[in-house]
């Protein structure tokens, strides 16, 4: 427990000294500077496994409302490492699991695309000793960052989740795409192209059902960083009525997050991104023409509100945060 308090201490001041500090530049920057992310591992922050939810989620909140895009790059590392320790390929975790822990590597996944309908995007053949890999990744971020993926590709009607080091042959990379908000995360597309998977580098092959059940059950949990959001817009507008909004909802989200009615965690956090983007908007109003300045938090935490709102997006959260939008017009 004292090791989770010393994790969010060190989160809110590096939150507070190193990334809040540098949001807006780094904002602007062509990527997320590599110091950022050094100073995170260095602070024990590349390995949250055992950390209880509590603990994760303060330092989620922390950092997401500092700086989005060191937050959202940061965030992304932690699915390699947590599918590394779930998975029952020890080989893989003694080779890669201490690089991502101590910050050697970063890491970054490609997954979304199994949540769209239609044909999947990244398709896995049997071959022997593994698998080949063809497809587009249409979101691959961290590109030129990270030293390790973990990536999914569908395989009939199971997926395959593997590691791959960033520099594989069969894959490539378009160039950094112009983004409104997280430009600065080097996000990519990405081509396979007969990408070969040796069955060392696999962690995993489960049935589709099985991964689309947990993957519902994970996007309906309320999700931090537009808490993080809306507590930094408070925290700069001052006197604000939004204060008890954004402390209630986050007590009865966090409260719904410990059951298992699903439709309803949905709902709370469909009004969380709608609440950020509302806090942000509000922060844009009270400091008139210059919260649009690039130099200006206001407009960069409205554009990175809007970015939660997409991200993770699930058919049942687009409708939920569709609904929310109309009911606050
Ligand atoms: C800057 C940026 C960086 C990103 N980085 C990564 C990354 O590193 N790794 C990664 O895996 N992903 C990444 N993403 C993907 C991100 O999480 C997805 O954008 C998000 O999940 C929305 O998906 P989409 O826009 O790709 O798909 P969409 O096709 O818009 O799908 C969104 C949701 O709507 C549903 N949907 C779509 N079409 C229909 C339809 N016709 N009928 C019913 N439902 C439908 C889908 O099933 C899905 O659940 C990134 C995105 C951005 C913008």
């Amino acid at each position: 427990m004292a090791a989770a308090v010393a994790l969010v201490d060190a989160a809110r001041r590096l939150a507070d000294d190193v990334l809040a500090p540098a949001a807006e530049a780094t904002d602007r920057a062509p990527v997320v500077p590599r110091s950022h992310l050094d100073a995170l591992a260095g602070a024990g922050l590349f390995e949250l496994t055992a950390a209880p939810r509590s603990a994760t989620r303060e330092i989620y909140e922390a950092l997401a409302g500092a700086c989005g895009v060191t937050f959202f790059v940061w965030v992304q590392h932690h699915a390699p490492v947590r599918m590394l320790v779930a998975s029952a390929n020890a080989g893989a975790r003694d080779r890669w699991l201490d690089h991502l822990c101590s910050g050697r590597k970063l890491g970054g996944v490609a997954f979304a695309y199994l949540r769209r309908p239609g044909p999947p995007a990244v398709v896995a053949t049997r071959v022997p000793g593994g698998y080949r890999i063809d497809g587009e990744a249409p979101w691959v971020t961290s590109w030129g960052l990270a030293g390790l993926y973990a990536v999914a590709a569908r395989l009939d009607d199971r997926v395959v989740f593997f590691v791959m080091e960033a520099g594989a042959g069969g894959v490539r990379a378009s160039a950094p795409l112009a983004m409104a908000a997280m430009n600065a995360s080097s996000t990519v597309r990405l081509a396979f192209d007969g990408l070969v998977v040796p069955d060392d580098d696999v962690l995993s092959v489960s049935p589709f059902a099985d991964w689309q059940a947990d993957d519902r059950a994970a996007t309906a949990q309320p999700h931090p960083a537009p808490f993080g959001i809306a507590a930094r817009c408070v925290q700069l507008l001052g006197d604000t009525p939004l204060a008890g909004e954004v402390a209630e909802l986050r007590a009865r989200a966090y409260a719904l997050a410990d059951g298992t009615d699903l439709a309803a965690q949905v709902e709370v956090r469909a009004e969380s991104l709608e609440l950020a983007v509302r806090a942000a908007t509000a922060l844009v109003v009270a400091s008139g023409g210059r919260g649009m300045s690039l130099d200006h938090p206001a407009q960069r935490l409205l554009r990175e509100a809007a970015f939660f709102t997409i991200q993770a997006q699930t058919p049942a959260l687009r409708r939920a945060t569709l609904a929310q939008l109309r009911a606050r017009s």
